[in-house]
């Protein structure tokens, strides 16, 4: 019994270790050691990273409260299409997510993004004149280390941004 229990106790530890707590996505740490796991193992990937449009201005116009429930429901949506097919959401950093589709989820990739994006824009907020969107940049793993895919990725993103924000951008 003594031994459950601390099985138990052990999983809850684990699941606090690797979870956010605000979003309810996975964690920084988990992403890392998740990606590794993948890279380590050549399975094949492809990789997502969700940058929230005008945060900073969401946070100065609404309060930074209303900034976390936007963060929190623009997670619950992604988990919301991504964890029913197996794909892991993360939180990447402040306002930005790390999904990771392998093997199989790669070819779903686009469309779950695409579906996600859309439900966040077209959602209307109790909060007069608030408007959320977001941008993203993609990339298939081409065997390189994962500072340069991030850059890739990252680099997408930007493009994103550039283009007017509310879009997914793909690398090649
Ligand atoms: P862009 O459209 O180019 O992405 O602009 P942005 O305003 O979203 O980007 P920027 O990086 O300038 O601002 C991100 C802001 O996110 C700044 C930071 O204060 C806020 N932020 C980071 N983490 C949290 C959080 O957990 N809660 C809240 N409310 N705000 C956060
Ligand atoms: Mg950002
Ligand atoms: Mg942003």
């Amino acid at each position: 019994k003594a031994i459950e229990s601390n099985k138990a106790r052990e999983q809850v530890y684990f699941r606090q270790a690797t979870l956010d707590e605000l979003t309810g996505c996975k964690n920084r740490r988990a992403f890392e050691s998740d990606i590794a796991s993948l890279m380590d193992n050549h399975q094949p990937f492809t990789l997502a990273l969700v940058d929230i449009d005008n945060f900073k201005s969401i946070n100065d116009t609404w309060g930074h409260l209303c900034g976390d429930i936007v963060l929190r429901n623009v997670a619950r949506k992604g988990i919301k299409i991504m964890q029913p097919v197996g794909v892991t959401s993360y939180r990447f950093g402040g306002e930005e997510f790390a999904i990771i589709f392998s093997g199989d989820h790669q070819c779903s990739a686009d469309i779950l993004l695409e579906r996600w994006r859309i439900q966040v824009a077209q959602r209307t907020w109790r909060e007069e004149g608030l408007q959320v969107t977001f941008s993203a940049g993609v990339a298939d793993w081409g065997m390189e280390m994962l500072e340069q895919l991030i850059m890739k990725v990252d680099e997408a993103l930007y493009t994103a941004k550039k283009l007017g924000k509310n879009r997914i951008q793909r690398v090649g």
